[in-house]
């Protein structure tokens, strides 16, 4: 969802091992194939399993799960298995590591007012993996001919933000930060294909365009990662808006999933407690 990964979520990263960083003579030039991505993609997950803290809840991780699987149910043929991980985080953001990996923060699930919210998320960063949007970063980097961290950095000086930070750590969450760094195209092409994919998987396309205001309220006066990723978030609700007026209507979609997410959400809070989750 993100144009960034968070900056917080990548701050764990420091104790992880930049076995990243050999992948690139490892693998051959040209575009990253279907099967390199696969490999790229169990090798960060494995970097990112030791940086983040999972939920350690498989009902919520379920919930997740089903959702993503009705989006793709509704996505057409995919390249890739997808898996999904419930990441304790209290910023609200979400990311995809390469070969469809899907990593949701908890604060994004609390912040969701309902199901087609969430679904509106999920779908986002299924439509950054679905596109190659990952791939075609990953390959920019290695067409460049330079070194990883220098991809970082050149991407810090840039873009900014999220990838500062990540250009100081190395290891699978860099990686990740630096694969998760969307220009404003690919931004735009996620949302699309969220908008389209939802009605399909019975979920309400309004979900997206109302998250993003929901980020905005919940962000204040600290804009959340997303909100400062380009195009701005208004943009981005407005291009929503638009091509859900331009899609035939579709009866009796998904809003609301009769108080589950209320459950799930009350879940999250027991499981997590009070301590903050901010890395
Ligand atoms: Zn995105």
């Amino acid at each position: 969802m993100p144009g960034t990964c968070s900056k917080r979520g990548v701050r764990r990263a420091a104790r992880a091992p930049a076995v990243l960083l050999t992948l690139p003579l490892a693998l051959g030039c040209g575009t990253l194939s279907v099967q390199e991505e696969q490999v790229l993609g169990r090798q960060m997950a494995g970097e990112i399993r030791r940086g983040l803290v999972f939920l350690p809840d498989r009902v919520v991780e379920r919930y997740v799960r089903e959702i993503g699987e009705d989006i793709l149910a509704a996505s057409g043929p995919q390249p890739f298995e997808y898996r999904f991980y419930v990441v304790e985080d209290d910023d609200i953001n979400a990311f995809a590591a390469p070969a469809g990996h899907i990593y949701i923060h908890t604060q994004t699930i609390l912040a969701a007012k309902n199901v087609s919210e969430l679904a509106g998320v999920i779908a986002h960063e299924i439509g950054h993996v679905a596109r190659r949007h990952i791939a075609q970063n990953y390959n920019r980097q290695r067409n460049m001919g330079i070194g990883y961290q220098a991809a970082v950095l050149a991407a810090a000086i840039f873009g900014g933000g999220a990838a500062a930070t990540a250009a100081q750590l190395g290891g699978g969450l860099a990686a990740a930060a630096y694969l998760n760094s969307f220009g404003r195209e690919a931004e735009l092409e996620a949302d699309t294909f969220a908008v389209e994919t939802m009605p399909r998987a019975g979920y309400d396309p309004n979900g997206l365009v109302t998250f993003f205001e929901t980020l905005q309220q919940e962000s204040g006066d600290r804009p959340a990662d997303f909100l400062s990723s380009h195009p701005a978030t208004a943009d981005r609700a407005q291009a929503a808006r638009a091509q859900i007026a331009a899609q035939p209507p579709v009866e009796g979609l998904e809003i609301h999933d009769n108080g589950r997410l209320e459950i799930i959400q009350r879940r999250i809070e027991l499981v997590m407690g009070d301590r903050p989750r901010r890395y």
